[in-house]
């Protein structure tokens, strides 16, 4: 048997980047540049002011106070988007407005609230520094400096300061797309007529949307009977994608065809027993740069089995430099007394209480048990040696969403 950590570190390695594309400015969202980003214009693109006020030499108010102001004639303007200014007469002072032109000559701007103005005059009410509410060219950023490093999230912010260097595309890594085969002669669609013994294949949805959720490219094939040929065949199929997940078929039952197909496609494989509940039983393979993984067919185990060893995986081939979900410390919102065994990855909601986060387990912990994966926030470890945790205990929780 395996722990749950070193089957992790192994798979997680299988996975690499498959490549980059270029994409349309708001298509990158949430992606991660695969290639550093350097900058194409200054940032501020010119010298300009901060603020609604007059442009200055500061030297020319020194001094200068509410009592004692400073008056200097007012000559010209500087707004937004309008001409660009003429260079500052000497003594004098411009009219500017936020985001204009500093003219040429000045080196400051005082703010309308600390003046008073009379027709062509104005009276400087404090004094300044040379630089006050002026943005520098170049302050923010510099042509040729390292604007975002390879590997960084594309988020909002990111995305406005790609845009703000006229970048229209940017080089991100690619998607993967994840091949979905699930076996079992009892599965149907939804919709299918329910015959008896048969039951939904739950499982491709759960898949496809954890797949999209970690914002990949889910595939999903037609289900795969328990038969031999047919598993082969449809891995063979499902070796055209990036990353094949397949549920179901991997214990040791006459039907669990999975290992064998695997291994009759000249698949090389690793399959282990993981020490964990749910869980168990997993096969992972290698065809080439292709990751194979077969997950349980419970539906509680493979989720739980994708999400700790299939989503860091696809997280690192979209680039991301933390695969991982974050970990959390919680405490248990019932104390619990448990059997010593496997470790526990237990499915729970968190609610908010004075001091912290607390784990309300779901009741119903089977592998089969899908209502409580339904509104699930957390994945609490559950130590496998603990025979009795308290709600003092802390506890280490995979975060899955964070509670309101
Ligand atoms: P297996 O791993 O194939 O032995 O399946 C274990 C349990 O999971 C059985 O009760 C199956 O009926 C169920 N199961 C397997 N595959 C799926 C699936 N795709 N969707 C829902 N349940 C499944
Ligand atoms: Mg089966």
């Amino acid at each position: 048997m395996k722990e749950i950590a070193e089957a992790s570190r192994e798979i997680l390695e299988a996975f690499a980047p498959i490549g980059e594309e270029r994409v349309p400015l708001l298509s990158a969202l949430g992606r991660h540049l695969s290639r550093d980003f350097t900058a194409r214009q200054d940032l501020p693109a010119f010298d300009n002011s901060a603020m609604d006020g007059y442009a200055l030499v500061a030297a020319d108010i020194a001094g200068a106070t509410h009592d004692a102001p400073a008056a200097l004639p007012v000559i010209g303007e500087s707004r937004a988007g309008g001409p660009i200014p003429p260079p500052l007469a000497p003594k004098s002072a411009m009219r500017i407005f936020t985001g204009a032109p500093l003219p040429a000559g000045a080196d400051a701007v005082v703010l309308q609230e600390d003046t008073r103005r009379s027709d062509d005059v104005v009276s400087v009410l404090e004094a300044a520094r040379a630089g006050d509410n002026v943005r520098k060219q170049g302050s923010d950023l510099r042509v040729g400096a390292r604007a975002l490093a390879r590997g960084a999230r594309l988020g909002p912010g990111a995305l406005a300061l790609l845009a703000s260097q006229d970048a229209a595309s940017v080089h991100v890594y690619r998607r993967p797309r994840v091949a979905i085969l699930s076996t079992g002669d009892e599965l149907r669609d939804i919709g299918e007529p329910a015959r008896p013994g048969t039951i939904v294949n739950s499982n491709a949805y759960a898949l496809a949307a954890q797949v999209r959720e970690a914002d990949c490219e889910p595939w999903v094939l037609p289900t795969v009977p328990d038969k031999l040929d047919d598993a082969r065949a449809a891995i063979r199929a499902g070796l055209a994608a990036d990353v094949v997940v397949l549920s179901g078929g991997v214990s040791v039952g006459e039907y669990d065809v999975v290992r064998d197909a695997l291994v009759a496609e000249g698949i090389e494989l690793s399959f282990w027993k993981v020490r964990m509940k749910p869980g168990k039983p997993l096969a992972f393979a290698q065809k080439g740069r292709v990751p194979v993984l077969g997950l349980p067919g419970n539906p509680v185990s493979a989720w739980v089995t994708f999400e700790l060893f299939v989503r860091p995986g696809l997280r690192k081939m979209l680039g991301d430099a933390h695969p991982e979900r974050p970990r959390i410390t919680v405490t248990l919102a019932e104390p619990i007394t448990r059997k010593a065994g496997r470790t526990e990855l237990a499915r729970a909601r968190l609610v908010r209480r004075e001091g912290g986060l607390v784990a309300q387990l779901a009741a119903r912990q089977g592998s089969g048990s899908l209502p409580a994966l339904a509104e699930v926030d957390a994945l609490v470890v559950i130590p496998g040696d603990a025979e009795r945790i308290d709600t003092s205990q802390s506890l280490e929780a995979i975060l899955l969403s964070y509670p309101h």
